[in-house]
């Protein structure tokens, strides 16, 4: 009989498929071998794997900054900047920003998520970054912190995303110039958590926003779910949504977030938020033991996403 403990450490084997992310020369010193997840309901908790292990939330972070600039300046306004179309290509993609339709495709890519970054509110590059902080703050009911080491090796070898910075300005998509632009965007992916703090974040989803004080409309946390369906597990986003079925934003550090709508898991009943953190991720960017779980769980339990 399968059950969560089971399930983790069938899905903790997988970790020797994937290799931590190397071109971000800091997240190439991560144990592949970490494995570690977070369960959480409205009044239940469960904790697989070592859950106190900090990490950066990456990619993750861009439907966090998404959500604050749209609830800013009105989703009306944003989609003159940035689409909601699903991409098929590599998150770092550079090939659509040249074609005749040249507005980023989605905010989950990081051309998108970049031209977020320049709409943050706030005039400064502290302004913005702690717009988002502020609100993930609400969300966790604690401080969050970047971290330095991480964002500074980052910014050191952001070629390619400099970039897209450079090409995103001369299209005219930038609310803050090059460099304001891509340190709001590379800090807001340093920050750091633990897989505690993600599964609350999911679970700030999976009830529209009950779990906490942190302020977003309705329209927004709906759109965000459908961005996550579609966009939130890179070139992988169709199967996982057709397989796996939870709205769901990874990143190259191995994080991820899953949102259960309404489920049963063990002690878990309602709404569910899921947070995993494995560093070994495939070549599209998803964690290999992360992947491995949430759809063996999906398998295993009655789990709703809509
Ligand atoms: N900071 C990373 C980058 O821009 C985030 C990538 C990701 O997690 O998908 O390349």
């Amino acid at each position: 009989m399968e059950n969560l403990q089971t399930i983790f450490e069938q899905a903790k084997e997988l970790t020797a498929k994937g290799k931590a992310a190397s071109y971000i020369p800091a997240l190439a010193q991560a144990d592949p071998a970490a494995f570690a997840v977070s369960l959480m309901s409205m009044d239940y908790q469960i904790e697989l794997g070592d859950c106190s292990k900090t990490f950066t939330l990456q990619s993750v972070v861009k439907v966090l900054s998404f959500m604050v600039a749209a609830n800013h300046h009105g989703i009306e306004e944003i989609l003159k900047y940035v689409d909601v179309e699903p991409t098929g290509d590599s998150f770092n993609s550079i090939v659509r920003l040249e074609s005749k339709n040249n507005k980023p495709f989605n905010p989950m890519i990081n051309a998108g998520a970049i031209t977020i970054a320049s709409l943050l509110p706030g005039k400064s590059m502290f302004e913005k970054v702690k717009s988002v902080t502020q609100f993930i703050e609400k969300i966790l009911g604690k401080q969050v912190y970047i971290n330095n080491e991480v964002y500074l090796s980052e910014y050191h070898s952001a070629d390619y995303n400099r970039a897209i910075t450079y090409i995103l300005q001369a299209n005219g998509f930038l609310k803050s110039d090059v460099e304001q632009s891509l340190q709001v965007y590379l800090q807001l992916c340093a920050i750091s958590v633990n897989t505690s703090d993600l599964a609350k974040i999911a679970l700030y989803f999976a009830t529209n926003g009950k779990n906490s004080d942190a302020v977003c409309s309705k329209e927004v946390i709906n759109i965000s779910k459908a961005l996550m369906l579609t966009c939130g597990m890179y070139n992988f986003s169709g199967k996982f949504a057709a397989f796996v079925g939870l709205p769901a934003k990874s990143g190259v550090s191995g994080a991820i977030i899953a949102i259960v709508k309404d489920g049963e898991m063990e002690h878990l009943k309602g709404p569910i938020g899921i947070g995993v953190y494995g560093p070994a991720i495939d070549e599209v960017g998803n964690s290999v033991a992360g992947i491995e779980f949430l759809a063996k769980c999906s398998k295993h339990y009655d789990l709703f996403c809509l």
